[in-house]
């Protein structure tokens, strides 16, 4: 089943039940906590804090989500992405557990011909909240699903709250397991390759107060109660397409192809090449996502989230040996296959492009002398017996071969080096009060300073916070 379809039922299935189809909002968070929209429940997070009132009492959507913290696992793990689609329904103080349960269940198992995504149910595995009896009764009661296929997770896992006082609850998530050619048997408590979580259910439950992580005083039951679930369309479609990973699936896989052309390395040739071809296809897809929303390659904040990610794409086309400009050819593919859920995209063809290819010149400008620089700085410090790469090479790299500090880190790592990231940030700091300082003689007439310094002046304060801070809260 392609992932056009895959999405057309997710909707479908929940319009006939009453939901209200909600569009995809901005991967630019409507939100000053977070960058990007990193879960499908961000557009509804005044419905769920009680700042507004929902228009409906049930809603379905396909969210387009970026989560940044992931990256080190793409290419490596089968099932994580920068950016993925968040298929979710939600209930505004209508139906909970129950009805939720019920839903999901109906909805993967039900036959392809009757319209679901006709799951063998043998194959999925239920986790719930270690306390929360209700959801386990209700999985083995009222839906039949064997009480061994039901395990009890901690609070790390199957406990939902949104890092500040209001809502929170326990969640309940929907595994599949996909044999034994992925790992031991025991269920997801134990081995997540194998048995994949597909879908969380959580179950806004309780009031918290303040406190720490995890660590907060329950300060009663919600007066209504509601419901936020999220399901990855990615992982979804590697189930139903019968593919080892989400990078192979209809959206990717065509991409990691144009990838393997453009370099003559053959997918599957060995298993360095393939995460590279993998990391390709998810950070390129991002970028275009990114571009399409209006994000802009910078320094700060979201600009430079995108630049990272683009980066390490384009180093990594160079790693597979692309020695000419590819992302062109990258974003061409990318909005050939995405386009027929985002026409947007292909409306937007151009200026994506243009934005793309910009960012492309001005990384290979850079990208070789940044090299050579690095190379000699890594020669340096192993020549003086050091393991750390100074502070002041990773600021050099960043500030005048704009090399974003995780590609510093990756490329020191690759030849056996950490980096002094305490330095470097010391040095950005620095660098920011001098900019501060200068725009501060500049309003007091005392020196004339270009408006680019104004930009970095008033960006300054996010500069790289920006993948922790994309973190946030988890549906
Ligand atoms: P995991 O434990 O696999 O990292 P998660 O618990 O962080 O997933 P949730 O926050 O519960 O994920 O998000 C809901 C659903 O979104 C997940 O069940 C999964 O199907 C999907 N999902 C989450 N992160 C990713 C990702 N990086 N790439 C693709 N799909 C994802
Ligand atoms: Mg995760
Ligand atoms: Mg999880
Ligand atoms: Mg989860």
């Amino acid at each position: 089943m392609e992932s056009a379809e895959i999405r057309r039922r997710w909707l479908r299935f929940f319009e006939e039940r009453g939901h209200t189809v909600v569009p995809s909002a901005s991967l630019i968070a409507d939100d000053p906590t977070l960058l990007l929209v990193n879960a499908g429940m961000v557009p509804f997070k005044p419905y769920f804090l009680g700042e507004a009132t929902p228009p409906y009492e049930r809603a379905v959507s396909v969210q387009k989500c970026v989560r940044t913290p992931d990256i080190e696992e793409v290419g490596k793990t089968t099932r994580h992405g920068t950016f993925f689609q968040m298929c979710g329904n939600f209930s505004f103080g209508d139906y909970f557990k129950e009805g939720a349960a019920k839903l999901a269940w109906e909805l993967l198992t039900t036959p392809q011909d009757k319209g679901g995504y006709g799951l063998e149910p043998e194959k999925l595995w239920i986790t719930v909240y270690e306390e929360d009896d209700e959801a386990e009764r209700i999985w083995r009661d009222v839906v039949g699903v064997p009480a061994e296929r039901i395990q009890r997770l901690g609070k790390k896992e199957n406990y939902w709250d949104m890092g500040v006082p209001g809502p929170c609850g326990p969640c309940s998530e929907i595994n599949y397991d996909r044999g034994p050619e992925f790992g031991a048997e025991g269920g997801p408590a134990v081995n997540d390759e194998r048995y994949v979580e597909i879908w969380n259910l959580v179950f806004m439950q309780y009031e918290r107060g303040p406190g720490e992580g995890k660590d907060y005083p329950i300060l009663g039951e919600l007066p209504s109660k509601n419901i936020d679930t999220g399901l990855g369309l990615e992982r979804l479609a590697m189930i139903l397409q019968g593919v080892h990973n989400m990078y192979e699936t209809d959206t990717l896989r065509a991409v990691i192809d144009k990838a393997g052309e453009l370099t003559g390395v053959r997918y599957g040739a060995a298993e360095g090449s393939d995460v590279s071809l993998r990391v390709v296809a998810d950070h390129l897809r991002t970028s275009v996502m990114l571009i399409g929303d209006g994000v802009t390659p910078g320094n700060e904040g979201r600009g430079y989230v995108l630049r990272r990610i683009m980066r390490r794409a384009i180093r990594n086309m160079r790693i597979l040996g692309a020695d000419k400009p590819v992302v062109g050819e990258l974003v061409d593919t990318v909005i050939g296959t995405m386009g027929q859920q985002y026409p947007e995209l292909i409306t937007d063809r151009q200026r994506i492009e243009t934005v793309a290819l910009a960012e492309e010149a001005a990384f290979l400008k850079t990208l070789k002398a940044g090299t050579n620089i690095l190379d000699t700085a890594v020669t340096e410090t192993k020549a003086a017996g050091g393991a750390v790469l100074p502070g002041e090479k990773a600021f050099l790299l960043h500030d005048t071969w704009g090399f974003p500090i995780d590609l510093t880190l990756e490329m020191a790592a690759e030849q056996g080096l950490s980096v002094d990231e305490e330095g470097f940030r010391r040095l950005m700091k620095e660098q920011r009060e001098r900019a501060k300082a200068d725009a501060r003689a500049k309003k007091t007439g005392h020196a004339d300073l270009s408006s680019y310094r104004e930009v970095a002046d008033t960006a300054g304060t996010t500069v790289f916070t920006g993948y922790t801070d994309t973190e946030g809260e988890a549906s």
